[in-house]
């Protein structure tokens, strides 16, 4: 079976930045449902221009058009021992098609990562991320050693459109309208943790490794 992790929580609680740690803790894909989303509209792929219009308002992209780029992903070789989803899935219904892709698979660990609110707009105002490599970076608590050069990979850093403060408040909005149903979801299926997303880097990788004794 699989080692499979899934990270919920609310935009700007971690996901990526605890999500790329532990891809190289333990040697597993890290498949953020969010940047799949952007390499589309980068290379302006048919799909990227249709999830672009939603991308940019802080809605949700449909529900098969994300499905339909988290299924092929997974299917590729170096998932084979597993993978660590991060912004996957978002909504009841991508929860329960998911489960059905994974049925054979194994079974999903999740971790959900909480914040409250004013933490998140905090946060979320203060990201930047390369534009390169996708590295996530906090101008307060992570900065890049040269200002506005990513550390690993020498590419520019850039904010997000959708990390502007009117697209960041319609985020929150969806994310506990459409995506907080599905904690209880998990809650209620067994193998769930809820830890804080805001405590810093070092311990919450701890907790997650005791979590997971992979
Ligand atoms: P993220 O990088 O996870 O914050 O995602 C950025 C944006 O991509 C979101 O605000 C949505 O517009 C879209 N997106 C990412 N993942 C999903 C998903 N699972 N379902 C629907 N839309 C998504």
């Amino acid at each position: 079976m699989k080692k499979i992790l899934i990270l919920l929580g609310p935009p700007g609680a971690g996901k990526g930045t605890v999500g790329g740690r532990l891809s190289e803790i333990y040697n597993l894909p890290l498949i953020s449902s969010g940047d799949l989303l952007r390499e589309n509209v980068n290379n302006h792929t048919e799909l990227g221009e249709k999830a672009n219009s939603y991308i940019k308002k802080g809605e949700l992209v449909p529900d098969e058009l994300v499905e339909e780029i988290i299924e092929d992903r997974i299917k590729r070789e170096d998932c084979n021992y597993g993978f660590i989803l991060d912004g996957f899935p978002r909504t009841l219904k991508q929860a329960e098609d998911l489960e059905k892709i994974l049925q054979d698979k194994g079974v999903p660990i999740v971790i959900y990562l909480s914040a409250s609110d004013d933490f998140l707009i905090e946060r979320l105002s203060n990201r930047r991320i390369c534009e390169n490599c996708g590295a996530i970076y906090h101008l307060i608590n992570l900065p890049p050693k040269e200002e506005g050069i990513c550390d690993k990979c020498g590419g520019k850093l850039i904010q997000r459109e959708d990390d502007k403060p009117e697209v960041i408040k319609r985020r929150l909005e969806v994310y506990h309208k459409l995506t907080q149903p599905i904690i209880d979801y998990y809650r209620k299926k067994g193998n769930f943790f809820k830890i804080s997303g805001e405590g810093n880097l070092e311990e919450t990788i701890t907790r997650i490794k005791e979590i997971l004794k992979w």
